[in-house]
């Protein structure tokens, strides 16, 4: 019986060197990886009361939206500045190189709700900290934040440390 992480292809050196790259391509492209992920995501959930879902752009709402119609939850797009049509608050963060701004509709999270966020991967946890503070400013409370890998040498967990993290396979 193959594991999650048999299903992770792993890039050396991509896209620089000395980093190894963790792909998610080679799990969608299995069936048998793709249900495991989105069945293995949903189990961290098991125990969690919510109202609303929301993945991040792109490959959060891969692995959202499975989960999000599942268990007959609503999902909310988080996504790169400039893409969304109607009013927006929107957050700019930290990456390794220079800077990124994303947005969530106004009206996608009502005050009060209590929110699940997701991602296919921690790194540095910046993403993810934006995500956050974009729900708590519409008035969200964000119960969880789940991804199916963790790059747990770069610490995102620190800097998520007022959430609930929780990952699948976790890389050293
Ligand atoms: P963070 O904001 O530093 O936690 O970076 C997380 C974001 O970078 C996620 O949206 C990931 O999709 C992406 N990312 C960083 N490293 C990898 C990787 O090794 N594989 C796939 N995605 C990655």
């Amino acid at each position: 019986m193959k594991k999650m992480e048999d299903y992770v292809r792993s890039i050396p050196d991509f896209p620089e060197p000395g980093i190894i790259f963790r792909d998610v391509t080679s799990v969608l492209q299995d069936a048998d990886g793709l249900h495991m992920a989105i069945d293995k995501m949903q189990e961290l959930l098991a125990d969690t009361e919510f109202d609303v879902l929301a993945g991040a752009e792109s490959r959060g709402f891969i692995f959202g939206m499975p989960i999000a119609y599942n268990l007959h939850k609503p999902f909310v797009l988080v996504r790169k500045k400039g893409k969304l049509p109607c009013e927006t608050v929107e957050k700019e963060y930290d990456l390794e190189y220079g800077k990124a701004t994303i947005e969530m509709h106004k009206d996608a999270i009502k005050p009060g709700q209590k929110v699940v966020l997701v991602d296919d991967l921690i790194a540095t946890g910046g993403t993810m900290e934006a995500a956050a503070k974009l729900v708590e400013e519409l008035g969200g409370e964000v119960v969880k934040i789940i991804f199916l890998m963790e790059l747990a040498g770069l610490k995102g967990r620190e800097r998520l440390k007022e959430y609930d993290v929780e990952s699948v396979i976790c890389y050293e």
